[in-house]
């Protein structure tokens, strides 16, 4: 048989072939003509149809079938058609070893359409086999009845590449009806959670939160999850060091619980962070991965790994790489944005797999950012248990009514604190201050956010009418003081920081953001630096500001603080602050105080508010009994 249909099919690849050719086999028995198949097969070609483009929808069938529903009326103006899919997990062996022998794909497929029940048994053939007709043999089971049929064309809905890839790593993990069947996984351990950008200095490690008990309880029938850890400091900080979290997501709805049992309903970035850490689990997101509801894409090796896209239909993104020997999942790979950093690469490598109920698992995450190859979680598993008994992780009613607070706007506040000084405080737990020079301003601080220091940025802007803002001083590289220095080069200010901070800030400033562009991925600029070595004083008729470095802080030996005596006035950085429980460099800070001859009247600090000497004195003598 030799029509144009076929002819034409001929031209395509193996998948199209297929397709085409299996709604043929359906639509050709409702009467489809053949010049509406051959305007199909040309869709199916240019790739906006069928099966990855329709609309899908899947649900449970009788006797374990999964039924998928494909409408393709959509995409195309002529094809108002609706498949129905039904599919077993079963393939004959003849049909694989015939399928291994002439290499190309095969699947096995039952077709459920007009209320019958046919089953398929198929093959694909080589892409350039002329034996295209009448190769295919196709088992249709109607009801009770077997009845053999030779087509005339090639049957198949075929896997992709990709998703051959996912069932690959299906079977490694313990077969996909296992990984199916999972109803819940508990995961405990411990580890260590770093203080992200908050080392002495930019060189030295990140601090460590000690993670003395972690669990995180996974409830994947209804795709929930509860987090709970009890982190201690393992580093000098002067508010609380002992911390329980107990954080939850169900669906949508995120939530934290205090450990006196109150709830609070979490917003912001916490639904979707939470979402992307349910699927930081290589069975989690094989499992979800099964789906096709999930899109996949870009397949491609690195370094004895397959390498896969994946699209959640709530639009999260993420790599996947499974090992190319054992096609266990080595890593998921995300991206997210951050201020300090733009576009952040968050990668979990998974290792010491064990097998537990069917299922492998591993016993080691970490997790680290394309920054510095920094860690940012590592956690041992000491038990993994599947299917046991979990707490109810629905949402509360109370939280679900609750509505999801927007964080408050960004207000900035200007207070005259001196003669051409001013503090500008606000919203937000950052102050800034702005300095009056004869013929420019400058600023000491941009803190917190691109929206916290554009917001000071604009406002100083407005303090002295035709008065430049040409300069921000920097105190020291922690991530909250740093979070306008994206925001401050791209407004064109030269950055005044600690010499040995700039080498980190000119990294900070070359990253790319494009998840989320900021003001300086618009508007790319160079930094520009004035270093400080042990002091820089900046002078002139109206005014006079003595930078010093600070030395020997343990909390960063690259602090900077700032010194007017003209004025009496002192500003300093995480020094001081009134709202801390504890002062573990307060000494250090009286030392650096007689060092630089400096006995201030007013400390106009960057976090809390301002004090006199003799008030800050006695704060930190109070903590210390
Ligand atoms: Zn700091
Ligand atoms: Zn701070």
């Amino acid at each position: 048989m030799r029509n144009p249909i076929e002819q034409r099919f001929r031209r395509h690849n193996p998948t199209v072939q297929a397709i085409a050719a299996l709604e043929g086999l359906f639509f050709n028995k409702r009467g489809l003509d053949g010049m509406r198949m051959l305007r199909r097969a040309d869709a199916f070609e240019r790739g906006d149809l069928f099966p990855q483009h329709a609309r899908q929808r899947k649900s449970a069938g009788a006797n374990g079938l999964t039924v998928h529903d494909y409408s393709t009326g959509a995409t195309l103006a002529e094809a108002t058609t609706e498949a129905r899919i039904v599919e077993r997990e079963v393939i004959p062996q003849n049909v694989k070893k015939r399928a291994s022998r002439i290499g190309v794909d095969y699947m096995s497929r039952a077709v459920h359409l007009n209320s019958c029940v046919r089953h398929m048994k198929f093959s694909l053939l080589p892409p350039k086999s002329d034996n295209l007709v009448h190769a295919m043999s196709v088992t249709t089971t109607l009801r009770n009845l077997s009845i053999a049929i030779a087509l005339s064309a090639a049957i198949v809905y075929a896997q992709t590449p990709e998703q051959k890839l996912i069932a690959s790593a299906a079977d490694a993990l313990g077969g996909k009806a296992r990984i199916q069947s999972i109803k819940t996984i508990v995961i405990e351990g411990g580890g260590s959670s770093p203080n992200m950008g908050q080392n002495p200095t930019p060189d030295a490690p990140l601090p460590l939160w000690k993670v003395t008990e972690f669990k995180r309880t996974l409830d994947l029938t209804n795709g929930r999850m509860r987090v709970e850890q009890h982190r201690v400091a393992q580093f000098p900080f002067a508010l609380a060091t002992d911390v329980r979290q107990n954080q939850s997501i169900d669906g949508d709805v995120a939530w934290n619980t205090n450990p006196d049992g109150k709830t609070q309903r979490a917003g912001g970035a916490a639904p979707e962070d939470r979402r992307i850490d349910m699927l930081d689990n290589p069975v989690v997101i094989i499992r979800a991965t099964l789906d096709p509801a999930v899109k996949l894409s870009n397949l491609r090796k690195r370094k004895g790994q397959q390498l896969v896209d994946l699209t959640t239909p709530q639009g999260d993104k993420l790599t996947l790489a499974i090992d190319a020997s054992t096609h266990l999942p080595t890593s998921v790979e995300w991206m997210t944005s951050s201020d300090n950093l733009g576009d952040i690469v968050n990668t979990t490598t998974f290792s010491d797999y064990e097998t537990v109920d069917g299922v492998k698992l591993p016993k080691h995450y970490l997790s680290k950012i394309d920054f510095r190859n920094w860690v940012s979680g590592d956690l041992q598993v000491s038990k993994n248990a599947v299917d046991g008994t979990i707490p109810d992780l629905a949402a509360p009613a109370a939280v679900k009514a609750a509505t999801v607070q927007p964080p408050p706007p960004t207000n900035v506040t200007a207070e005259s604190v001196g003669k051409g000084v001013w503090w500008l405080a606000g919203s937000g737990g950052h102050r800034s201050v702005v300095f009056e020079f004869d013929d420019h301003l400058t600023l000491f601080e941009a803190p917190a956010s691109e929206a916290r220091s554009k917001a000071v940025i604009d406002k100083a802007r407005t303090l002295v009418p035709g008065k430049p803002l040409t300069e921000v001083i920097v105190s020291h590289h922690h991530f909250d003081h740093t979070g306008g220095l994206r925001t401050a080069v791209a407004e064109g200010l030269t950055v005044i920081t600690e010499k040995g901070n700039e080498a980190f800030f000119k990294e900070m400033v070359a990253r790319k953001a494009t998840l989320h562009p900021d003001e300086l991925a618009r508007n790319p600029k160079p930094l520009k630096v004035k270093l400080v070595d042990d002091e820089l004083v900046l002078k002139d008729k109206s005014q006079e500001v003595d930078l010093y470095h600070v030395k020997n802080n343990i909390h960063s030996p690259l602090l900077l603080m700032a010194w007017l005596p003209q004025q009496k006035i002192f500003v300093q950085g995480d020094l001081y602050d009134a709202a801390w429980t504890q002062h573990p460099w307060g000494d250090n800070y009286q030392e650096n105080l007689t060092l630089r001859h400096i006995d201030f009247d007013k400390d106009v600090p960057i976090h809390g508010r301002i004090q006199t000497r003799a008030e800050e004195l006695a704060a930190i003598a109070a903590t210390k009994k």
